[in-house]
């Protein structure tokens, strides 16, 4: 769906109360700037009605402090949509995923506010059957900068678990843009595909995502998956895959997704404890990376980490995984520094270089 943007203009006044001031859109309708006095006073707390493209949007107005203000969406009118992507770095306030203002600051110290919007219309989800048996459940999720389409194509009798992979879609690819701050890098529409028999569980990248038959690619499949549309470009595996595997569970774990039952946590950890030690456990980064022994390793380091530095120190790697071609073990060392490590090389060793473990 192309996006049918437009901005328009409310200047608040001093005079009339704000709950009755329509600015009607669309964009050609700049109303005229006004005198208005003590905007401390009028921003306090107000509902704002801005009518857009026939549609009445309640918008509540907050003062925040001497000169910050915040629009909130009160009605559940999900129209009401923001292109970020219209505004200066400098003037764009993020307050939710669906609001956004530029205020503006007379010389005299006077506020008028720009309310903006991409759409008056999100279209809604569908699923329609499609051919040989397949049916196309089609989502839209209100983004940073876009509605991102999202059309998942699967076989009919899954569509119980399919409900549920949108669903976590849905969540994932909102957090994903939070934690690296990048907007959603992939086509629109995006194309998910169910493949089944397909080798491998799952391969994703921004321009689409195969998953293998749903019975055994799960929500968790769908969650790594979906951070490769962020991080595709960038290595090495330890971190592409590895945060891949550790942001999905994360997601998991936030929306109470359904683990497989290959996929349990007590398994993983016992399996480490099994071969912790022996040949089969190399430093992350110093053999080819495999998909039974050093992902089941990197697991464990990225919970480590988690543990040790907290969720922020997992989204900056995620966010130089998705920004940078490479985060080198010297890339590595300088988060671990700037998230108050004094000793990087405690926790590389045996880790992520040749070395005894003394970190665990
Ligand atoms: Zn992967």
């Amino acid at each position: 769906m192309k996006i049918n943007a437009f901005l328009i203009t409310a200047t608040l006044l001093s005079v009339a109360p704000l709950a009755a001031q329509e600015v009607e859109g669309p964009a050609s309708a700049h109303p005229a700037t006004q005198d208005f006095t003590t905007p401390d006073r009028l921003l306090k707390q107000r509902i704002h009605t801005l009518h857009l493209d026939g549609t009445k949007y309640r918008v509540e107005i907050l003062k925040v402090g001497d000169t910050r203000m915040k629009a909130k969406r009160i009605s559940d009118q999900k129209e009401f949509e923001i292109p970020l992507a219209m505004l200066s770095k400098k003037q764009k306030r993020l307050v939710t995923e669906w609001q956004a203002f530029n205020e503006l600051h007379h010389p005299e110290g006077l506020v008028e506010t720009e309310f903006l919007t991409a759409s008056s219309k999100v279209d809604k989800d569908t699923i329609v059957p499609d051919t040989d048996g397949y049916e196309v459940s089609t989502i839209n999720i209100p983004l940073m900068e876009t509605v991102l389409k999202v059309q998942f194509k699967y076989t009919r009798e899954k569509r119980s678990q399919a409900k549920r992979l949108t669903n976590l879609m849905k969540h994932a690819v909102v957090d994903y843009e939070a934690m690296t701050g990048i907007p959603f890098p992939g086509l629109n529409p995006y194309e998910i595909l169910e493949k089944p028999g397909y080798a491998n569980l799952g391969l994703a990248g921004p321009t689409d995502m195969w998953l293998c038959g749903l019975d055994k690619a799960g929500e968790w499949v769908l969650a790594h998956e979906a951070v490769h549309i962020w991080n595709s470009g960038g290595g090495p595996s330890w971190v592409g895959e590895g945060l891949a595997d550790y942001v999905g569970y994360l997601e998991m774990i936030k929306y109470d997704g359904v683990f497989l039952e290959v996929e349990s946590r007590e398994g993983y950890i016992a399996f480490w404890d099994e071969f912790k030690n022996t040949d089969k456990d190399y430093p992350l980064s110093e053999k080819k990376y495999d998909y039974t022994y050093g992902a089941t390793k990197n697991m464990i380091f990225w919970e480590l980490m988690n543990k040790e530095f907290g969720d922020e120190f997992i989204y900056a790697c995620f966010t130089h995984n998705s920004t940078q071609p490479r985060l080198t073990n010297d890339d590595f060392r300088e988060l671990l520094t700037k998230f108050g490590e004094k000793d990087p090389e405690r926790i590389m060793s045996g880790w992520i270089v040749k070395g005894d473990y003394r970190f665990d």
